[in-house]
């Protein structure tokens, strides 16, 4: 039996993850759970599961210190980092300095501190797996040698929003952002794809992930969520991956990897599928563009990126500003915080330096 920690178990990843967990008896054995604020949904998984290790973190006096020693378990096979937002980067950054095996669903981890973690990872040993369905995809279909790859093609559904114009977008509303058209998740990342700045942000995930230079890192528009990752390689010919729109295929492939196993989740039924693709906006729904500039910069601008959003997604989601504003405070946020080199404390201490270059917010 592996032995799993899921942080964030309460959640739309987590909740997801026991779901796979149960659809695989005696495979795994759930040592461990996190959850943040939903003490209730927690007591109940807890009763279901009996895990030997239980964390609340909004009880916790010092949260990021539980956290880290609880992903530190030496009896735990495999760490499914399910938190959302930047509160997920230090159980990530404290696993893998402890050389573990982890399935990694919080991609702001990897967009805030990608470069610092893959390096460490190489020095302790530790694993990540990704969970994201687009990662997912590009680690099943990559099976070549990375001087092969010519291109990686991430899919996007295109969000609530696609095609409307920025006029139309002025006037949409929180409940709109949230009505995502092909995944049901939690409300952070809802509205990053209304944004496109998901999409971004797993620009960002592959560059470090699969260690591949932006220019090689196209995305396509795709309606419908079948087909969720692409790689080209350098003789034209191109491996996709297809499922499903259901997280959790991505989780059970990371859970069981490195083999696959049987399941009865729903299949693709090709008889009734119209499958679309078309070009990105990079004008409208501005998120794409903000990836590409902040790998470029370098430095400590891919955390800014992604704190700033955080911050504006809170204040979109209390209706401080309007949909437009996320890119509005984003922007401003880029242009106000000095580049520095990148490292965990300077990452640690950015929500602050991100807030206070935002003064008449
Ligand atoms: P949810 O908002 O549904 O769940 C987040 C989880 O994290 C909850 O268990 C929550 O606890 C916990 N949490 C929230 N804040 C904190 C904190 N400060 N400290 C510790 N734990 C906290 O998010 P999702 O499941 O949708 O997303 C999780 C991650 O997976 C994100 O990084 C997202 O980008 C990524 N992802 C999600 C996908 C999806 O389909 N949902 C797809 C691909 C990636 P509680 O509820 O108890 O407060
Ligand atoms: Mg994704």
């Amino acid at each position: 039996m592996k032995r799993i920690i899921i942080l964030g178990s309460t959640g739309s990843i987590g909740t997801q993850t026991l779901d796979v967990v149960r659809a695989y008896p005696g495979e795994f054995q759930i040592l461990g759970l996190s959850a943040h604020s939903n003490a209730s949904m927690l007591e109940k998984q807890v009763a279901e599961f009996k895990p030997k290790y239980v964390l609340q973190t909004s009880e916790s006096e010092n949260p990021e210190a539980a956290l880290n020693e609880l992903v530190c378990a030496p009896d735990a096979d495999l760490i499914v980092n399910a938190i959302s937002g930047s509160a997920g980067l230090m159980p990530t950054f404290a696993a893998v300095k402890a050389g573990k095996r982890i399935a990694l669903a919080n991609k702001e981890s990897l967009v805030m501190a990608g470069e610092l973690i893959m390096e460490l990872a190489k020095k302790t040993g530790a694993e990540i797996l990704p969970i994201d369905s687009e990662m997912s995809a590009i680690w099943q279909a990559l099976g070549a040698r990375k001087s092969e790859v010519e291109k990686i093609i991430l899919t996007a559904s295109g969000g609530p929003f696609w095609g409307f114009s920025r006029k139309k977008l002025e006037g949409v509303t929180a409940k709109q952002a949230l009505n995502h058209p092909t995944w049901d998740m939690g409300q952070k990342i809802s509205i990053d794809s209304a944004t496109l700045i998901n999409k971004a942000f797993e620009i960002i995930e592959a560059r470090w992930l699969f260690d591949v230079p932006p220019e090689k890192i196209d995305v396509v528009i795709h309606r419908q969520s079948i087909v969720h990752g692409m790689v080209q390689f350098c003789d034209g010919n191109i491996s996709a991956i297809l499922s499903q729109p259901d997280m959790r295929l991505a989780i059970s492939y990371a859970l069981n990897s490195p083999d696959r196993a049987p399941n009865n989740f729903q299949r693709v039924d090709f008889s009734k599928l119209n499958l679309t693709f078309g070009k990105p906006d990079y004008n409208v729904l501005e998120g794409l563009k903000m990836a590409y500039e902040v790998l470029k910069a370098g430095g400590i601008m891919p955390a800014v990126f992604c704190i700033a959003d955080e911050i504006a997604v809170k204040k979109f989601l209390n209706g401080e500003i309007p949909f437009l504003g996320i890119y509005d405070f984003i922007k401003r946020s880029l242009e106000n915080v000095k580049n520095t080199n990148v490292d965990i404390e300077s990452i640690q201490e950015l929500s602050l330096r991100v807030q206070r270059s935002n003064p008449s917010l």
